[in-house]
């Protein structure tokens, strides 16, 4: 009987055990089910990438969405970690939308963030030493801003004081050609989503960048705007912002638990989007009205075309809005650094050429509009790309070599804040030569030699290692990517390209004076005068006397050694090819000497001393003679068979 009691006891206990279990199992299907509802809401990723942790999602704010995203390792780089645990914090705090009822939020003055560090009575101590970021600021502006402002810009990277004061719904004035103003665009263009990453950025720089989207962007046109936080840590982008953004219609929060970088940020922002076109914008624009139709219309015209508007600029101290000449393209150096090339002569033949889009070699980072589809065959960013840097150059010669193209549209004007300097801090300096480092080595094939004589950090670099380009080298085969050679010719054929002949390039070095021949930086580009100054050894100061008797100097190779008068300057080189310019010289090597042609006359290194009137020395035209101070040699830093 008692065996028979203990029996009964023990199948009720497991009765039980197998009902707990069972309550269980359903409790977990439940959540599961939720989760996978929940990604279910979300798009269709065409392109899903890595696996990715399910999202948090607000059941009641559709429109804030926090992904904690699990990212290629390879990208993880010394990520703050007191950073993370604070993201972490933010992301409990969900507020629910109450979207439809107006918010305080919005109400007049629209916001007001106490910025940590930024308040009169925190700002912190101006050092008057160097710091990584914004030391110049400190030494320049101290007389002309307050203390509050000083700390913004050195913060920010712009007077954030004075942005504060300005509506975050602003205008901009209209300085779109009167031609644009009457364009027709078709009624049925794709759908957009206007992706903006941010690390630490001035919050109503940020506001007003979205602001602007939102009031010029055509309803119909815009799926929605993604801002993409690239693990900032500054308070006021944290819960301030998703409890902001949860109150606007079409604005989604994506939240990185990884520090990205510009194209990592931009990739997880291109593989949560929906609309058919991507629009990559930084988190410091204003939009001009009419921006959005004319790029849509190019990208949809032809899905490989990615496009830009043109790039106005916002100042950084003023927030004053300046329009950029028409026309312009974006071009890149033998440094691998972007500029905005203007002064660009138009055939006169094309009457539309105003309104008509500009073939570009590269584009700028700014604001970028790529079809979604193209973007993720194409190969999205470059994955391997660190933080900051390059990746746009990147992108651009992988677009045109493997059969897409890139253009200005001039009917599209967007206005970006160049920065007094760069707002972050790297957790080394390489980084930038790292990122061109994959640039040269994937795309640039025997060019890239002249690459790294420009730029020797990099060359050092690469001999110590070797980046991992093997999938984005697959890439470029299984997309037949056409070369380099190719790329230059038809896409970039106004590139000089440097001829460094062995003992006839590299640095200019002065036997008398131990230096190098220099071109002070803060000069106008005509007739800017030479100097002599201690050797970089960076490639900085690089040279390049070619078959045609000319000293090419800079990055672009653009300038060459001239004469004005007595003094040696550097002038634009000549379009065509020189006949008997003022532009030629002739290296002797046995004697050093470098003979000016025309005159006959040789280049000199003179001290501070010796020049009356004058507190520089330079260098001069004289008699020739064999004084060391007119005996130079070639250095080559980079010996042409290592130049990888
Ligand atoms: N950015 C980012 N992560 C980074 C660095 C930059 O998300 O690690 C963002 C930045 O906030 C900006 C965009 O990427 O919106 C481009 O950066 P930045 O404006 O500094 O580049 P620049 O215009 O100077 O080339
Ligand atoms: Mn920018």
């Amino acid at each position: 009987m008692r065996l028979w009691v203990r029996a009964a006891a023990v199948r009720r206990r497991v009765v039980c055990l197998w009902l707990l279990l069972l309550v269980f199992a359903l409790v977990g299907l439940a959540l599961s089910d939720l989760f996978n509802q929940d990604r279910d809401h979300g798009h269709p990723n065409p392109n899903p990438g890595p696996p990715r942790r399910p999202l948090q999602r607000i059941p009641s704010a559709p429109d804030l969405e926090i992904i904690v995203n699990s990212w290629d390792p390879a990208l993880e780089l010394g990520v703050d970690v007191a950073a993370l645990e604070s993201l972490q914090e933010d992301q409990l705090l969900f507020v629910p939308s109450t979207q439809g009822t107006k918010s305080p939020l919005q109400g007049k003055g629209s916001y007001k963030v106490i910025l940590p560090g930024v308040s009169k009575e925190t700002a912190a101590p101006v050092p008057r030493t160097h710091s990584e970021t914004g030391n110049e600021v400190q030494l320049q502006l101290r007389d002309k801003y307050t203390e509050l402002e000083l700390s913004a810009v050195q913060k920010f990277g712009l007077n954030e004081v004075i942005s504060e004061r300005i509506s975050l719904h602003r205008r901009l004035p209209d300085v779109r050609h009167p031609g644009c103003l009457g364009e027709q665009y078709s009624e049925s263009l794709p759908s957009s989503s206007v992706i903006i990453c941010f690390h630490d950025e001035a919050w109503s720089k940020l506001l007003r960048t979205m602001h602007s989207v939102l009031d010029t962007a055509p309803k119909q046109y815009l799926q929605e705007v993604l801002l993409v936080d690239d693990l900032s840590t500054q308070g006021h982008l944290k819960s301030v912002l998703s409890e902001y953004v949860s109150h606007l219609d079409r604005v989604r929060l994506i939240r990185s638990t990884k520090r990205l970088g510009v194209g990592g940020c931009r990739s997880l922002g291109a593989a949560r989007a929906a609309g058919e076109v991507l629009v990559f914008m930084d988190s410091h624009c204003e939009c001009q009205k009419g921006w959005l139709e004319p790029l849509l219309e190019r990208v949809a015209q032809d899905r490989t075309r990615v496009v830009s508007p043109i790039m106005d600029v916002i100042d950084w101290q003023t927030f004053q809005y300046n329009a950029t000449q028409w026309p312009v393209r974006g071009v890149f150096d033998w440094r691998l650094d972007f500029h905005w090339e203007s002064n660009l002569q138009l055939k006169p033949k094309d009457a539309d050429s105003a309104v008509l889009p500009l073939k570009s070699p590269v584009l700028g980072g700014g604001v970028v509009a790529i079809d979604r589809h193209f973007y993720h065959s194409v190969g999205g960013y470059d994955p391997g790309m660190l933080l900051w840097g390059g990746e746009q150059i990147e992108l651009s010669i992988r677009v045109w070599s493997c059969g897409g193209s890139m253009e200005v549209v001039p009917c599209s004007r967007v206005a970006h804040l160049d920065h007094h300097h760069l707002p972050y801090r790297f957790p080394d300096q390489e980084i930038l030569q790292r990122n061109k480092i994959r640039i040269a080595d994937t795309w640039m094939d025997a060019y890239r030699k002249i690459f790294y004589r420009r730029d020797t950090l990099a060359h050092f670099i690469r001999q110590s290692e070797s980046p991992n380009i093997t999938e984005r080298l697959h890439l470029k085969r299984s997309l037949g990517c056409r070369n380099f050679h190719w790329y230059l010719t038809t896409v970039y054929p106004q590139l000089y390209i440097p001829q460094d002949r062995p003992a006839l390039s590299g640095e200019l070095y002065n036997v008398g004076m131990g230096s190098c021949a220099d071109l002070p930086r803060v000069q106008g580009l005509q007739g800017a005068v030479m100097n002599v100054a201690p050797c970089s050894g960076t490639g900085s100061q690089h040279c390049d006397l070619n078959s045609d008797s000319e000293v090419r100097w800079g990055p672009m190779g653009a300038l060459c050694l001239d004469r004005e008068g007595e003094r040696v300057v550097m002038s634009p080189c000549p379009k065509q090819r020189p006949t008997s310019s003022g532009h030629q010289w002739k290296f002797i090597k046995l004697s050093g000497q470098l003979v000016h042609q025309q005159s006959q006359l040789c280049m000199e290194a003179v001290k501070e001393v010796e020049i009356p009137q004058s507190s520089t020395g330079g260098l001069f035209l004289r008699t020739c003679s064999h004084h060391p101070r007119q005996q130079w040699h070639f250095e080559q830093l980079v010996a042409p068979k290592s130049a990888r």
